[in-house]
């Protein structure tokens, strides 16, 4: 009888693991849903799109892509004015600029390389603390006429690999000098090839440059934009 009693109970604990493990492939299951969820969430959360947006907004490149490399150097000392303008690094244009630059972008990327900006669009009032610092037109372009850089519709870029090494340009950014000129081929061949893949594409995607500043470039739909001054908030970070 005893026997039989411990037959049941040991049928009973195996009937329940059997239970337990029937259990089992559902959670897994669950789990899944609710990640693919949480990514789901991330990504809509991580990118805007442009959708209900009028051309002239102000945004934030990096909320619509992820692609660019930026080393805003205004944000920094690391300039040719020694001196920081801006509060915090960002990387803000009209929407027409972003979605021009994005496109831009995509075809660097087919070819292995992307943008990096070294500027975006810069409040006018920031174009008069630098026209402070150093008056001359032929360096900073007078605050009163403004730039298309505070238009939103110019950047100051170079390329990069996809991994983030520059690509031989020939000079540093804002360096003012022949070094520096679009008509100067007096320079190895793949710093042409370079500036000339740049150039390209960049007016390929609507852009105009400089001749002067190989880092340059303005869209030519904004030159019809006013001077702004909106300013970014410092908060936000990525
Ligand atoms: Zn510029």
């Amino acid at each position: 009888m005893s026997r039989f009693i411990l037959l049941c109970s040991l049928f009973l604990i195996v009937g329940c693991k059997e239970n337990q493990t029937k259990k089992i492939p559902e959670s897994p299951r669950r789990i899944t849903t609710i990640d693919s969820v949480k990514i789901t969430e991330v990504i809509e959360r991580k990118f805007k799109t442009f959708e209900g947006l009028a051309d002239t907004t102000f945004v934030r490149l990096a909320d619509f892509s992820d692609g660019f490399v930026y080393d805003m150097r205004y944000a920094t000392e690391n300039n040719f004015l020694k001196a920081q303008v801006y509060e915090c690094a960002e990387c803000y244009t009209r929407v027409k600029t972003a979605k021009a630059l994005i496109r831009a972008n995509n075809e660097f990327k087919k070819k292995g390389v992307r943008i990096k900006f070294f500027d975006c669009y810069r409040p006018n009032s920031v174009q008069y603390k630098m026209w402070k610092i150093v008056p001359n037109p032929q360096y900073v372009a007078n605050p009163v006429k403004g730039s298309i850089h505070n238009k939103g519709g110019a950047v100051d870029i170079t390329l990069v690999s996809l991994e983030g090494d520059e690509l031989e340009m020939g000079t540093d950014f804002d360096f003012f000098g022949k070094r520096a000129y679009h008509d100067n081929f007096d320079l190895p061949q793949e710093i042409l090839d370079n500036r000339k893949l740049l150039k390209e594409t960049m007016e390929k995607y609507g852009f105009w440059s400089i001749r002067t500043e190989w880092w340059h470039y303005n869209l030519s739909a904004a030159s019809n934009d006013k001077i702004a001054d909106f300013k970014w908030d410092c908060i936000t970070n990525n």
